[in-house]
């Protein structure tokens, strides 16, 4: 049986945590979609053109630690406008979304483009400062050296660029549940986002 779990939020909401709980909770796969299009942004930055590099993309290219820097971030951003990448990325998505034994995927158009059909929907949000101070205290916490302020710039440059784009905004889906975790702690955004799935998923036990 396939059961489809769409997460999607503005970066560093906490989408990850909570996407990887979900699914570990319920036994699904999860698949974070933002290596996507950082993988393709990656390649570009290396030199190569967007539309073919999201062509050739294969999950090898997904597991790589270079893909979570500010600069593969941004330029997964910039990629991302671009219809025919998008374009590119669907089939390998809803594949993953269609797998037997149910799936977590989280993104940004999972809810609204992806999977309008998905069995259950969470648009994970927070302020911007609060993203951005999650965000810095993790690049701190790696040994990075990284200014509060640029982090700060860095999220709502990639939340105005994410908006806007005419090709699959990042917007809530209409029948999406609103998941603010500004207040919340980690464990509490975690229980919410389990006990939306548990209402509807039928083995929950
Ligand atoms: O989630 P993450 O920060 O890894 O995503 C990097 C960028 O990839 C985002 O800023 C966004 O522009 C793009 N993205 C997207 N659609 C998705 C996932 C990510 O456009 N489903």
């Amino acid at each position: 049986m396939s059961f489809t779990v769409a997460i999607d939020g503005p970066a560093a909401a906490g989408k990850g945590t909570i996407s990887k709980a979900v699914a570990a909770r319920f036994g699904f796969a999860h698949l974070d979609t933002g290596l996507l299009y950082r993988a393709v942004g990656a390649k570009v930055l290396a030199g190569a053109a967007p539309v073919a590099a999201a062509r050739a993309l294969s999950p090898v290219d997904l597991e790589r630690d270079a893909l979570r820097t500010p600069a593969v971030a941004q330029a997964a951003s910039e990629i991302a406008v671009n219809a025919e990448v998008r374009a590119a990325l669907v089939a390998f998505q809803h594949e993953f979304a269609c797998r037997e034994g149910g799936a977590v995927l989280d993104g940004r158009d999972i809810g609204t483009v992806i999977c309008p059909q998905a069995d259950v929907k969470l648009f994970v949000t927070a302020s911007p400062e609060t993203r951005a101070r999650r965000r810095f205290d993790e690049m701190v916490n790696k040994g990075m050296d990284v200014a509060y302020d640029s982090v700060l710039a860095d999220v709502r440059e990639r939340d105005a660029r994410d908006q806007s784009r005419a090709a699959s905004p990042l917007v809530a889906a209409e029948d999406a549940i609103l998941l603010d975790t500004s207040d919340l702690t980690i464990e509490a955004a975690v229980a919410q986002a389990i006990a939306a799935v548990d209402a509807v998923y039928p083995d929950a036990g």
